[in-house]
């Protein structure tokens, strides 16, 4: 791509921003029709031409129903002859229908679908999806998944039908959809095109007009592939704009601090530290240490396996900040974390001293405090004098460091710990809460957030990785634990062994459905059935959200210090909980986790000397359930893993929430699509390179600051 070739293009046609505008009144479908497709979500003239097929079928590329082999998965298509619904005896909704085509006809049966029989009224062409049986010498599909085609007496026009997402529940079927979006394109006519003819050329993209006729009406099945890699690349190209737009603006707008280089102080702290930094650690330190002398704020999200030393690289940043006369405020999601981070990092500092000019001494200890919501009101008011006047330099918290009004005297970096409980409003409100000049960000993040997920959600920031763990650890056995009582027997057999030999473990309970109180009274029944049964005489321990602050230290604090030899507890230890002398891990109804959230509550067993288990307890009857407890015995690469989950789960449940406020990936999935979030990258750097307001490239703009909202508004000046 060279710099002419970005060079705007007019805008000629119908921009998406109008067809979003434009209801679907517009299109003069029938009142009855719009209510059901508004009952789809589809409401505008683009909400209905987004509506992408499912997929395509090739009439000529059909079974033959006669040659539907018996005991495999096979797509016919045919005529419904017949149909007729029945209750069962059980009173359960059965419908029955049968299809034909010139070869031979095949039965449909479908239970609880009482609405199928109004969509396969007699005389509709079907596709028809599912495993062939042998019934009564009958050949029949249960429950399969059928694609209307065409009304009875439709022509049956063009070699390629495109099958829609169709809802049964709103009653629309394909063929509707089909239609509509026939009169959306007519009436559209041609839809603007935002990408130059060069820089599409060097995308190898077709133009979007096309793009949208051949996504919706292919004449054959390359069109169709044409057509959905163009909607595919728009999607992340305008995610990707957003997102390097927006840490643009931002380190264009405010004012940084300039950290001086490491002195003295970092490196008498090194030398306290009775290890070697790992490779990893040492290259993710140049990395911060970077970012802090220059004068632009830093934005760095930290990745790391858990235990991978994260903790020790946001030390180097603090002491380094802290000697260049600035404070540090460290933010964990829960009291449980700021409460051990806290430990840690004034242990990694203990014994250092700051210049202090004014002391009688001209030193004074590298002080390092603790704010909660828990700290009582005359600790608090200590610590906030200490902020205010700079003789506290660090302070551990919580959200209530966020929301308070804690007054530093010079704030210099904030590192926030386990990034995926943080949102980015409370990055950007803790940026906005500093006066004076903007602190630096850390971000540390224990959740192995693929790289390609790291790119679209976090594409605002810059990252360091920890891929290798410091050396010495002991790898964690993992073992997945049958629901038959022998298997788990042995489980707990190994379990009590370790506890005999001094070590300690903790019991994962199942994930329950429900309010907090109904969690908590599932894992206290299972704390009970333990201590009464396949636990009796060890010392447990019982830990859930629902119990008052002080009874969660004081439990968290008798397992720390191994008065307890088992804690029974609900996910609170799957975050950051470091007890160096666990060495077993149960985790009960493990199939109902998810691959990375597994990952991290194996990660609280095997960070000491002695060797570890983890006992996956599960009973995966789904292949999915499967290959997700094969995937955990087999690697123990947390990044691995995520990529693994996210290919299993799909992106929407991995990005949770923030996917709604992120884009609107329809055509884009990962980590299917890794190359076009890289081109797409790419891509919105070079663009902005040329063009930082996109000014040349309006509709490109337009259609970022639909697509981000709020998020982006500030950020391209029309
Ligand atoms: P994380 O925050 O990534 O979970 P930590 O920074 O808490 O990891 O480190 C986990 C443990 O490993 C701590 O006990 C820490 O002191 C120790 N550690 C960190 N870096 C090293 C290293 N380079 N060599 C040996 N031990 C290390
Ligand atoms: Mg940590």
């Amino acid at each position: 791509m060279t710099g002419t070739s970005t060079s705007a293009s007019p805008l000629v046609g119908r921009t998406l921003r109008e067809l979003a505008g434009s209801p679907l009144e517009v299109l003069g479908l029938g009142s009855s029709l719009r209510t059901r497709l508004g009952r789809m979500g589809l409401h505008s003239v683009l909400d209905l031409l987004s509506h992408y097929p499912r997929r395509y079928h090739d009439r000529t590329r059909r079974a033959a129903i006669a040659a539907l082999p018996v005991g495999e998965e096979a797509t016919v298509v045919g005529e419904v002859r017949s149909v007729r619904a029945r209750p069962t005896r059980t009173r359960r909704a059965l419908v029955e229908a049968t299809v034909e085509d010139a070869t031979g006809r095949v039965q449909l049966v479908f239970f609880n679908q009482p609405w199928r029989r109004h969509q396969l009224e007699p005389g509709t062409e079907v596709a028809v999806h599912g495993r062939c049986e042998l019934f009564r010498g009958q050949r029949r599909l249960t429950n399969p998944v059928v694609d209307v085609l065409g009304r009875p007496g439709a022509v049956r026009t063009g070699v390629i039908v495109p099958i829609y997402p169709q809802s049964g529940v709103a009653e629309v079927s394909s063929w509707e959809i089909q239609a509509a979006v026939a009169r959306a394109l007519e009436w559209a006519g041609t839809i603007a095109e935002v990408l130059p003819p060069a820089l599409r050329a060097d995308l190898r993209v077709i133009d979007r007009p096309t793009a949208y006729r051949w996504v919706h009406r292919p004449a054959d099945l390359e069109q169709a592939r044409q057509a959905r890699r163009r909607l595919r690349f728009d999607e992340f190209l305008r995610m990707q704009v957003g997102l390097v737009a927006r840490k643009r603006a931002l380190a264009a707008r405010v004012v940084g601090i300039a950290h001086p280089a490491p002195g003295p102080l970092s490196a008498r702290w090194r030398a306290g530290l009775g290890f070697a930094l790992t490779d990893d650690q040492e290259t993710a330190i140049a990395e911060i240490a970077a970012d802090l002398a220059a004068a632009s704020p830093m934005h760095r999200l930290l990745q790391g396996e858990v235990g991978s030393g994260k903790t020790m690289v946001a030390a180097a940043a603090i002491v380094l900040v802290v000697e260049g006369g600035r404070q540090a405020a460290v933010m964990a999601p829960t009291e449980v974390l700021a409460e051990q981070l806290h430990r840690v990092v004034r242990a990694t500092f203990e014994g250092l001293e700051v210049d202090a000019p004014d002391t009688l001494t001209g030193r004074r200890p590298l002080e390092v405090a603790l704010l909660t919501q828990r700290t009582g009101a005359a600790e608090r008011r200590r610590i906030e004098a200490g902020l205010a006047d700079g003789s506290v330099h660090v302070v551990v918290g919580t959200h209530a460091l966020l929301y308070g009004e804690v007054p530093f005297r010079a704030l210099g970096l904030v590192v926030i710990d386990e990034q995926h409980r943080f949102g980015v409003e409370q990055r950007a409100l803790l940026r906005d809460r500093a006066r004076g000049p903007v602190p630096d960000v850390l971000v540390m993040t224990a959740t192995p957030i693929p790289r390609t997920a790291a790119m679209l959600v976090y594409g605002d920031l810059d990252r360091s990785e920890l891929r290798h763990v410091p050396p010495g650890r002991q790898p964690v056995t993992t073992v997945v634990v049958p629901p038959d009582p022998p298997a788990r027997d042995a489980a707990y057999e190994r379990l009590r062994a370790e506890v005999a030999a001094g070590r300690q473990a903790y019991v994962i309970c199942p994930l329950v459905e429900g309010s907090e109180r109904v969690v908590a009274k599932a894992v206290t029944a299972e704390f009970e059935r333990l201590g009464a049964g396949p636990l009796a005489g060890l010392r447990l321990g019982l830990l859930h959200g629902q119990l008052p602050g002080e009874e969660k230290d004081r439990v968290m604090e008798a397992f720390r210090a191994g008065e307890l030899d088992v804690l029974v507890a609900t996910t609170v230890v799957e975050v950051g909980v470091d007890v160096p002398n666990a060495t077993v891990m149960v985790i009960e109804d493990a199939e109902r986790f998810g691959l990375s959230q597994l990952h991290q509550l194996r990660g609280r067993v095997g960070r000491g000397r002695h060797p570890a288990w983890c006992f996956l307890f599960a009973d995966p009857t789904t292949p999915t359930a499967r290959a997700r407890m094969d995937a955990m015995v087999s690697s123990s690469d947390g990044f691995e893993l995520a990529e693994r989950d996210l290919e299993i789960r799909g992106a929407g449940e991995v990005f949770g929430e923030r996917q709604a406020g992120i884009g609107d990936l329809k055509l884009g999935r990962l980590p299917r699509d890794v190359r076009y979030v890289e081109y797409a990258r790419r891509t919105a750097e070079r663009l902005l390179d040329g063009d930082p307001d996109l000014a040349a490239h309006r509709g490109l703009a337009e259609e970022v600051e639909d697509l981000l909202g709020d998020a982006v508004e500030f950020l391209f000046k029309s």
